[in-house]
């Protein structure tokens, strides 16, 4: 598996399956979210007001999938990332799972390359570099990483491209 670190839109991401940093509604929302949706148009909300009807929505750290619409991707993986309180509401295990879960998805949907946003670290105010190192952490650690091919990390801040290169290039290893 590769991992790629990129600085740019993610909307404009060729891939099996970019990732939304989304909320509990699945309705749309400001940031990443709001970006996909416009891009992606009314097919993408459209499969998302159905798994809303059927599940009511998704949990914090939770993940659906859709069309990606008139996105240069096939699917868009909708997670919802914890907002950023104290670090004591179980923040770190939430934003886990979101990686987690978004991961099992794709590879259930035999998904083979897929970017990331930094999720949780806009306006859900996460610490960046906590946020990036639960993030590698996790790829690193998933059992079924030889079923994906290309993991992309698409960083729209200065800051956070920073920081995930200066991981990358500290003690982190990947094969
Ligand atoms: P959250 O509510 O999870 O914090 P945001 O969308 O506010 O979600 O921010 C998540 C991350 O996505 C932030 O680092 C923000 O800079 C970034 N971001 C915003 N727009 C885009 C975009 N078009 N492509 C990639 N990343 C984006």
């Amino acid at each position: 598996m590769i991992i790629e670190i990129i600085k740019g839109d993610i909307t404009q991401i060729k891939a099996d399956a970019i990732v939304n940093a989304a909320n509990t509604s699945l309705l749309g929302g400001g940031g990443v979210d709001g970006a996909i949706h416009r891009k992606g148009g009314k097919a993408i909300l459209d499969e998302c007001i159905q798994i809303r009807n059927k599940q009511g929505g998704c949990k914090t750290g939770e993940a659906v999938i859709t069309t990606a619409g008139n996105l240069p991707s096939k699917y868009v993986i909708h997670t919802v990332g914890p907002f950023w309180k104290n670090g004591k509401s179980l923040e770190v295990e939430l934003l886990q799972n979101c990686y987690l879960s978004t991961l099992e998805l794709a590879v259930r949907n035999d998904v083979k390359t897929i970017a990331f946003p930094n999720i949780s670290t806009g306006i859900y105010k996460f610490p960046k570099k906590l946020a990036a190192e639960i993030a590698l952490d996790i790829v690193d650690r998933f059992e079924n990483k030889e079923q994906i091919d290309k993991i992309i990390f698409v960083c729209f801040d200065d800051e956070n491209f920073k920081i995930y290169n200066d991981i990358i290039d500290g003690d982190f290893e990947y094969e």
